[in-house]
């Protein structure tokens, strides 16, 4: 059994609150994360259903709100030459990883008894917390930034949500929803501690499908840092109950024309403004939990790296003709692990394709 009880505990370590507490933030504005010790009975989760839920033991809430998701397939492909494996996260029921943490979310918002909740987003995040809200029940508003791709806002509308565009950039957005949360409980992938339990099952899996041993280096795609962070947490968790014997280097990729991270991490000064990108999914600006995303991938030893828009583009027709129809934002992470493994002797390098190539039509009706 887990000898602690599941906390939140604020950025600063200052406040401690009861996960029954229906918060998303400390009183005083400050990140919330989830404190809690995971365990894994690998007998036992050897023999539960192909879903991400199989981690009970890991995950401090019960399966709710759920279409039995996750565990998603891990392929090889050769990239630049060299074997890499590949998690198809784009095969979730909303077409996206956010899927991992919506249900979690979800779930926690179900058990405190929420009727309604709100959320921003570029896209995905917005679909898997309209469809989970559907799937529960709940009321749902997801504020949209107006050049949102039309097959997301399609999506989200077909899921039943109260969609609200929001013009401007992708921060006149974040600041619509943050106004509404100060009623609503905030379903937010970047704020919410939730979200993160759900991703850091993408560790999980990964680890298991190589056997239970960590690979050398993950590529993810980087923006608000939901599956950076979360990955990140979820080797962790492997770490300190003894199943892996390292955590594996967190290379995480962001595009040149909206890197801020990058910058940052290597102190660099003159982080230009950020320009449009194709890869929109990780057009952040100003990520919430920026220092954290930092300080998790300087703790694995990892590195930020950014991709320009022609091997975003690239990367997405190579991908295209292979048959994986994937979001351009995932094709970045591809271009990023082209550029890692070209310069790396690691053995094992495991990467995700993010999202599904139907999201985003209008830039394939321009490419392809
Ligand atoms: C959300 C998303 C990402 C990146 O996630 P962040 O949490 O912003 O780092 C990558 N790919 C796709 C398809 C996404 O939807």
């Amino acid at each position: 059994m887990h000898g602690m009880q599941a906390r939140l505990i604020s950025a600063d370590h200052m406040g401690s609150f009861g996960v029954d507490e229906p918060i998303w933030q400390s009183p005083s504005g400050q990140l919330l994360n989830v404190d809690f010790e995971a365990a894994f009975p690998l007998k036992q989760i050897q023999n539960r259903p192909h879903s991400l839920w199989r981690y009970a033991e890991a995950l401090p809430v019960k399966p709710l709100v759920s279409f039995d998701e996750g565990f998603t397939p891990m392929i090889t492909e050769r990239i630049q030459g060299k074997q890499v494996h590949i998690k198809l996260d784009f095969l979730f029921t909303t077409g996206s990883y956010k899927d991992r943490g919506a249900t979690v979310l979800m779930s926690k918002a179900s058990q405190l008894g929420i009727q309604q909740v709100v959320q921003d987003s570029s896209g995905n995040a917005g679909c898997a917390i309209a469809a989970y809200a559907a799937k529960a029940g709940i009321a749902c508003r997801i504020f949209l930034p107006e050049n949102t791709s039309a097959s997301k806002v399609v999506q989200i509308n077909a899921y039943g949500a109260d969609v609200i565009k929001v013009p401007g950039s992708r921060e006149n957005t974040a600041a619509a929803a943050l106004n509404e949360a100060g009623h609503t409980y905030y379903a937010s992938h970047c704020y919410n501690p939730w979200f993160l339990q759900g991703t850091k099952t993408w560790a999980y899996e990964v680890c298991e499908q190589l056997g239970w041993k960590a690979p050398n280096a993950v590529v993810l795609p980087c923006g608000n840092g939901t599956l950076v962070l979360g990955a990140y947490f979820g080797f962790m968790d492997l770490l300190k109950t003894g199943i892996i014997s390292s955590v594996p280097r967190i290379v995480a990729v962001q595009a040149e024309n909206c890197s801020p991270l990058w910058y940052n991490f290597n102190a660099i000064p003159g982080a230009t403004l950020p320009a449009q990108t194709i890869a929109e999914g990780i057009a952040i600006a100003t990520p919430v939990r920026g220092q954290q995303i930092l300080d998790c991938v300087k703790q694995s030893g990892g590195l930020f790296l950014k991709v320009s828009e022609d091997e975003i583009k690239q990367s997405w027709k190579d991908m295209a003709r292979r048959g994986f129809f994937i979001e351009p934002t995932s094709a970045a992470a591809i271009a990023g692990t082209a550029q890692y493994v070209s310069n790396c002797i690691d053995d094992v390098v495991v990467t995700v394709f993010t999202g599904s190539g139907l999201k985003s039509i209008e830039t394939g009706l321009k490419t392809f």
